[in-house]
């Protein structure tokens, strides 16, 4: 039975895992860190539990389908529960949009906001279900190693929706300035600027409003749980604090690893770490990208995370807040076109124990922020300060309430962690931005140029950032194995 080894734990490389260990494969995955996941471990503390990556669950069809890939039902492994709301926009002070768990919901709080606008969404709705069966059903699956795997018919006669962006095509639909926000928010999710996205990305405002916001029981954490579960059933062995030093190249051909100071063999090895680390495991000369390749490509933001525990519950924020109350479109050129730390930074406040009260002691909330930032800016405990205090006035205003006084404890995460913890290029948060050049084939491949018998998966090859996106990456890079 062939031996194939792999590198990290995120949901890329455990899918992957589960793939080929049904197929009859001898499958180990190499963890650097103390626990499987990837981005998506989670910190406890005094009876608070945080994701520490991920926290929106999308697209369970995703989920679902790569269960039933096995036999299984994501029912087997966690309980998911649909949000409603399924997550709310602050504006102003106490001027808050809450966005439903339905459609019908949705559409009536569109129309009173901008008469009219109910019917409009009616019909954008259409399309980007339309294209999202076109992406997600089918051309997320590619490998990316060829450009005539996006021309099809379908895609053909929806070739305007490419050439323009998701911000112009939003902004010709809807003139009022929150409803525009709100539909231009999920596309941050691929890593770019909406005027950097093509409107076919729409997609992802039917997985935001048509199929809704979920939270798994206990956390984004039961969900890496579940395929861990699943993998071991099938065989997976996982090997934790093992840290890959080295890839060892023979003829040409990947025949094994250094770890922690230990040669291990194998016949094919597949690293889910960030590419750019992976490739300097290898001499220069066997790398595909060398480094102007990666300084010149578009990153995903970067974050600054807080994990507070709060001494009370908090009021007039849901499970999932967005903080919109600032110049989006500032924050995003600071982010994007001149990284800086953000002059007046948007943020997002997970609230998880307001629905899951497994998530925090009784009377008490698990806070985590989120403000998005450029990758590779200068990271000190002094900026991290200033910045969470900017947030939480900023929250005591816009929601009306003392948060300050009532904090127990509070943990940051930032650049230096990201580097440091994952091995992350530039600290940033989740891989390669999802931009029309970054694309499909244009995005780095799965199969090494240069060594044979080498593979890559995760968020920064295809498909691209995000959960459901690394566990399809996963598949692919099984099935091209
Ligand atoms: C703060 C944050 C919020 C996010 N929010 C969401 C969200 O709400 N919804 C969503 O869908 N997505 C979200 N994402 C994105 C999503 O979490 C990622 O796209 C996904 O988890 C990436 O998985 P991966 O398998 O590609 O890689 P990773 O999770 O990065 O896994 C790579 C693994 O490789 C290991 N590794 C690195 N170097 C070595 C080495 N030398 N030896 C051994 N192991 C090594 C690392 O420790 C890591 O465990 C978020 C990400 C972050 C960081």
């Amino acid at each position: 039975m062939k031996n194939i080894f792999i590198i990290g734990s995120g949901f890329s490389s455990i899918s992957a895992s589960t793939y080929l260990a049904k197929r009859g494969y001898n499958v180990t995955i190499f963890e650097k860190n103390s626990t499987v996941g990837g981005r998506a471990r989670q910190f406890k503390k005094d009876g608070f539990t945080f994701d520490i990556g991920p926290s929106w669950y999308w697209m369970p069809d995703v989920f679902e389908s790569y269960f039933n890939d096995f036999g299984k039902k994501v029912n087997d492994y966690y309980k998911l529960e649909k949000l409603n709301p399924a997550y709310e926009v602050y504006f102003n002070t106490l001027d808050s949009v809450k966005i439903g768990d339905s459609l019908k919901k949705i559409f009536d709080e569109f129309e009173k906001i901008e008469p009219g606008s109910g019917n409009i969404l009616k019909k954008y709705m259409k399309k980007a279900e339309k294209h999202y069966e076109i992406a997600v059903k089918d051309m997320v699956y590619k490998p990316g190693i060829s450009p005539l795997e996006l021309v099809n018919s379908k895609t053909i006669v929806r070739l305007k929706y490419f050439l323009t962006n998701i911000k112009k095509e939003v902004e010709r639909c809807f003139k009022n300035k929150k409803l525009s926000q709100i539909l231009q928010f999920p596309v941050l999710f691929l890593g770019a600027k909406p005027s950097n996205t093509p409107a076919f990305y729409n997609f992802m405002n039917h997985a935001d409003f048509g199929l809704g916001t979920w939270h798994p029981e206990k956390g984004m954490y039961s969900v890496i749980k579940g395929m861990q579960k699943l993998a071991e059933e099938i065989g997976v062995s996982f090997k934790t604090n093992q840290i890959v030093e080295k890839i060892i190249v023979k003829r040409n051909s990947a025949v094994g690893i250094v770890v922690n100071g230990e040669e291990k063999h194998c016949e094919v090895l597949i690293s889910g770490a960030d590419y750019h680390h992976t490739e300097s495991l290898l001499e220069e000369k066997f790398r595909s990208y060398d480094e102007n390749y990666w300084g010149r490509k578009t990153f995903a933001p970067s974050s600054l995370l807080f994990f507070v525990g709060l001494n009370k519950k908090i009021e007039r924020v849901s499970h999932h807040t967005l903080f919109f109350d600032v110049d989006f479109d500032l924050h995003a050129t600071e982010i994007y076109d001149n990284p800086k730390w953000p002059s007046k930074p948007l943020f997002y406040g997970n609230f998880p124990s307001i629905t899951d009260p497994s998530m925090a002691p009784v009377g008490k909330e698990a806070c985590f922020f989120l403000i998005p930032i450029a990758p590779g800016i200068s990271d000190s405990s002094e900026m991290r300060e200033k910045y969470f205090n900017i947030i939480i006035n900023r929250l005591e205003k816009l929601t009306n309430q003392s948060v300050k006084d009532q904090i127990l404890f509070k943990e940051s995460f930032c650049i230096k962690d990201f580097e440091k913890d994952y091995n992350s290029y530039k600290g940033n948060a989740y891989g390669l931005a999802n931009t029309l050049k970054q694309t499909a084939f244009l995005r780095p491949k799965m199969i090494s140029k240069k060594v044979k018998n080498l593979y890559f998966t995760g968020q920064l090859t295809v498909p691209g950032p995000g959960v459901p996106p690394s566990i399809i990456s996963g598949k692919i890079v099984s099935n091209l194995i």
